[in-house]
């Protein structure tokens, strides 16, 4: 693009000249009309902005696509056993039992199906605030969520929440009826109730699976990471392999010692060691990543959950990774971006005084 006018560089990207000022703008660059030239940093970061609009729309074109596990969320009312249901899977995992039982929580774990060769990765967060956060940030994370609900107690005010997130960011559920160990427990109840809400169970012909389990006897546990795969290999979830990564923040948290740890799953690509990172308005360098149960390795692969670190900031859940050629670029971005949020969020503080202003005339 060096050299060429914002005018051309329209033509030629197909992004309206508004847009491409807007990304100027935002990295602070200034300009005076269309026919202004670019220089080469500029027209890098350009490209890399509008780039990555483009791969978003066409992320699987030309490169090797391979079928990739499907990322789960576990959802339901309070008390129906998220928690139990998500520690007793995670003790199902070879890795959790070759450490020992002990894995750090990192925001999301791998259950492993030695026989088929394929896995699952749960999201480690329970409940609906971490699904909004994650989607109101534009990040389409989870592929599945299991509706955990309670055998004894039925569908309740949560569970109804539930199955409206899911219907919203059109993700399929799989039912986990849960305490299904207790006397009280009556699973039959739970589904009719279910198809009351409209949810189109198997049992009545439609495709949505349900599955007893019970958490604390660790019973039914296996029947539903069959139900898991079985969802996935219906939606032919798949991912490019190779390729810059594109991946999203799980969870971020700071550690005295290692400094801002992102927990990070990767979307597509293959995310490298000690390559420079743009996440959410942060920036860093990958100068270590570690898998699951704390071992670092050199690469990441689609649907693997990693722990990052080499970041400046601490990024939000949500955010996208992004990788990005030199530390130039990878700060010059986070400045943008910083200045973006920022201009945003005086833009959304006139709104709000202007709307009081309004209410009060
Ligand atoms: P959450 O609020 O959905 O995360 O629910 P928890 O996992 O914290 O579980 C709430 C309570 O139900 C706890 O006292 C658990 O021990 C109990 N519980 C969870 N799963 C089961 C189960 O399968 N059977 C029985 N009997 N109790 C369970
Ligand atoms: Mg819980």
């Amino acid at each position: 693009f060096e050299g060429m006018t914002l005018l051309e560089l329209s033509r030629r990207t197909g992004e309206s000249v508004a847009v491409l000022q807007s990304i100027l703008i935002n990295v602070g660059e200034t300009f005076s009309s269309e026919f202004d030239t670019i220089s080469v940093d500029v027209a890098e970061l350009l490209a890399m902005e509008i780039g990555i609009n483009v791969r978003r729309q066409h992320s699987t074109e030309g490169s090797e696509i391979l079928p990739r596990p499907p990322v789960v969320t576990v959802m339901g009312h309070v008390d129906h056993g998220k928690t139990s249901l998500l520690d007793a899977l995670r003790n199902t995992s070879v890795a959790a039992r070759e450490a020992g039982g002990i894995t750090q929580h990192v925001g999301a774990f791998v259950v492993g199906m030695p026989d088929s060769g394929t896995s699952i990765t749960f999201l480690d967060t329970p409940g609906h605030a971490a699904f909004s956060e994650m989607r109101a940030r534009g990040a389409a994370v989870t592929d599945i969520v299991v509706l955990v609900v309670a055998a004894d107690d039925g569908v309740m005010p949560q569970t109804l929440e539930a199955i409206a997130h899911a219907r919203s960011a059109n993700v399929p559920i799989v039912v986990a009826i849960n305490k299904c160990d207790k006397p009280g427990a009556n699973p039959e109840k739970v589904k009719y109730q279910l198809t009351s809400e409209g949810i189109e169970l198997e049992d009545i012909g439609g495709n949505v699976q349900a599955v007893e389990v019970s958490a604390a006897k660790s019973t039914g546990l296996d029947k539903l990471e069959e139900a898991l795969l079985l969802q996935a290999v219906d939606m032919d979830l798949k991912a490019r392999v190779d390729g810059p990564a594109q991946a999203y923040v799980v969870e971020a948290r700071l550690d005295k010692g290692r400094g801002p740890l992102a927990t990070i799953i990767v979307k597509a690509g293959t995310l490298v060691r000690g390559q420079h990172v743009v996440i959410g308005s942060q920036w860093g360098r990958l100068r270590a990543i570690r898998d699951m149960i704390g071992k670092t390795t050199d690469r990441a692969t689609p649907a693997m959950p990693v722990e990052i670190e080499g970041l400046k900031g601490l990024p939000m859940a949500g955010d996208d990774v992004i990788v990005v050629e030199s530390e130039e670029r990878a700060r010059m971005l986070s400045e943008g971006r910083k200045r973006k949020f920022e201009k945003d969020r005086l833009l959304k503080a006139e709104e709000a005084r202007i709307e009081e202003a309004a209410a009060r005339m």
